[in-house]
């Protein structure tokens, strides 16, 4: 360890699991350039052929590593990778300028893109930006190749990546070395390394500050995923204590995984429903085999990953009809392209205050022609009647009103085409907005289910930016104004008979279980693995213990009393959740 005495460094626990494993400190190398006067005009270019068709090769693999890991959508910026090495103007002037300056390939391929790049990153539209990153991979992917250098031959299997930040690109090489587990120095619960290595079920530590500074390669490191802890060359004991805690998981795992087909019913009879959250395609499977009984959030901005570009009606359609055959009878239920806030815009936008800007449903009704594509797509596909349609970041009745407005007259362009819909999708909204849950009386008039978003109403409520993990501490799902706004929701939902369902993160967070189960949630939308665990907490006690727990924590006044409250509640109860396996010493 370099400067601390103390060998654990703390972040955010981004996706649980516990892995030991030597660190390798990933940081972006740029390729030095030099200009040098070059002599034999041939081999220049030959070399430069060589690197490009090398450089081709090399992304190809990685783009069939991407589609297999990530799904075809997601892989799909390895492939405009590819489409930039064949841009035909790009080659040529490459070749021109070694013949006529007699520059070597290096700096005549680093000045050119250069100079591609200065353009893109001069562009205010995000979306050019974004490609500008790319294209120093591939500027540097080419010089790499053309000094003959081997690009990841350094990193070795199995190691724990320690960087900065991780772009797609990372992510995917990543897992071709079985890479063991993630700790970045910046970014928050929802950052794009934090979901993805959910996803791939790979532990992580995000916004973990000066670990880049802390760790050398080829330290030992530690990795907790439960509690966002980096142990740092750890200890003997220390060693011992965690290699007892990967054996007790790995048993609990084994051990629940045969609960995945049980109901998830309290003692008491009290029955949940329980649900999958689904961001991308590769998840499908996984979902499927950690007993989903259906799908109740899919972030269709992330399944076709808008940022790149709007899917058209026809492969939206594709897409939600092969859900829909997938999981019948279960339901799945589509949530609208929930764009801007930490889900950048793909626009020419610049946004002082993105959290409460341009997002989600307020960005669909402005762009009428896209939103109306999403919707005519999903009636189409809702034809075996398992299909529910949810819009996100609902802020007023209006909103809800423009939206049921313009599904009817989607419907009637689909009747006058001939074209075969459900008339019948279930509508509802995401409960994610303060003046949402306000209105609760009035939208259940309106839509018939409610889905509520803790990610974004914590955020909205305790006005604590999700993603920012200076202020990560104060955003807090059991603040006390969270819980008394759950069970005022679900008072007002029970008032109009309007079904809910709860699919933020903090319904997959078991210390939550018994608060959920208190409020009453007849369902929940959770990773897929998480279902077992969850399944078996809500098991462990009875619906009528939860609900005198919860009255309990309604009258209480912080945060750490609630949070006490519920650990003597589960204390008294559980003997081997995670965190007897971690006190059990
Ligand atoms: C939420 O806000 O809780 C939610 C489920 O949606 P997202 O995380 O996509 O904003
Ligand atoms: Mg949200």
């Amino acid at each position: 360890m370099k400067k601390s005495e103390d060998n654990i460094i703390r972040g955010i626990a981004a996706a649980p699991g516990i892995t030991i494993a030597k660190a390798f400190l990933y940081s972006k190398e740029t390729e030095s350039i030099t200009v040098e006067d070059i002599s034999d005009i041939h081999e220049a270019k030959s070399n430069l052929s060589e690197a490009l068709e090398k450089s081709k090769h090399e992304l190809r693999k990685i783009f069939e590593l991407a589609v297999d890991k990530l799904g075809e959508k997601r892989a799909a910026i390895f492939d405009a990778q590819i489409m930039i090495l064949e841009d035909q103007i790009l080659i040529k002037n490459l070749f021109e300028r070694i013949e006529k300056e007699k520059k070597s390939p290096e700096f005549i391929v680093h000045d050119e893109i250069t100079k591609y790049q200065n353009i893109m990153n001069a562009s205010t539209e995000f979306y050019m930006k974004e490609r500008s990153q790319d294209i120093e991979d591939i500027k540097n992917r080419i010089i790499r190749n053309l000094k003959k250098k081997k690009w990841k031959s350094k990193i070795s299997n199995d190691v724990i990546v320690i960087t900065d930040t991780i772009t797609p690109a990372d992510t995917v090489l990543f897992t071709r070395v079985n890479v063991k587990g993630y700790v970045t120095n910046f970014g928050g619960i929802t950052s794009h390394a934090a979901i993805v290595a959910r996803s791939l079920n790979i532990p992580a530590v995000v916004g973990a500050h000066d670990a880049t500074a802390k760790i050398d390669s080829d330290d030992l490191i530690i990795l907790d995923g439960y509690h966002g802890e980096v142990i740092v060359n750890p200890s003997e004991v220390q060693l011992d204590f965690y290699n007892d805690k990967i054996k007790q998981l790995n048993d609990l795992d084994s051990e629940l995984l045969k609960l995945k087909d049980e109901k998830a019913v309290t003692t008491d009879g009290f029955t949940i429903n329980v649900l999958a959250n689904l961001d991308v395609d590769a998840e499908i499977e996984f979902v499927l085999s950690h007993g989903a009984e259906g799908i109740g959030l899919i972030r269709t901005e992330q399944l076709f990953n808008v940022l790149e570009n709007f899917p058209d009606e026809e492969t939206q359609y594709r897409t939600y009809k092969g859900l829909s055959n997938k999981f019948y009878p279960k339901q799945i239920t589509i949530r609208a392209f929930d764009i801007g806030g930490d889900k950048v815009l793909p626009l020419d936008v610049k946004e002082p205050n993105p959290m409460l800007g341009w997002r989600g449903i307020r960005f669909l009704l402005d762009h009428v022609n896209l939103f109306k594509t999403q919707i005519r797509a999903i009636l189409r596909a809702s034809v075996n009647n398992n299909i529910r349609f949810m819009i996100p970041m609902v802020s007023s009745l209006t909103e809800v009103k423009k939206t049921k407005a313009l599904i009817e007259v989607c419907k009637q362009e689909l009747a006058q085409e001939n074209k075969k819909y459900s008339a019948f999708v279930d509508f509802g909204i995401m409960v994610e907005v303060p003046s949402a849950t306000l209105l609760l009386r009035e939208f259940g008039r309106e839509v018939s289910f409610f889905s509520i978003g803790t990610n974004d109403l914590i955020q909205y409520l305790l006005a604590v930016d999700r993603g920012n993990d200076i202020i990560s501490d104060s955003y807090d799902e059991f603040h006390p104004a969270v819980i008394r706004a759950l069970e005022y929701i679900m008072h007002q939902a029970k008032a109009t008979n309007t079904h809910v369902n709860i699919c933020g993160e903090m319904a997959s967070d078991h210390y939550a279980v018994p608060i959920i189960v208190g409020l009453g949630f007849n369902s929940i939308s959770i990773n897929a693995s998480s279902i077992p665990y969850i399944k078996k907490i809500i098991r462990s006690f009875s619906y009528k213990e939860c609900r005198e727990l919860l009255k309990e924590c309604l009258k209480l006044e912080t945060e750490e009393e609630i949070k006490s409250k519920i650990k003597s509640f589960y204390n008294t109860r559980l003997k081997e959740d995670i965190d007897e396996i971690f006190k059990s010493e």
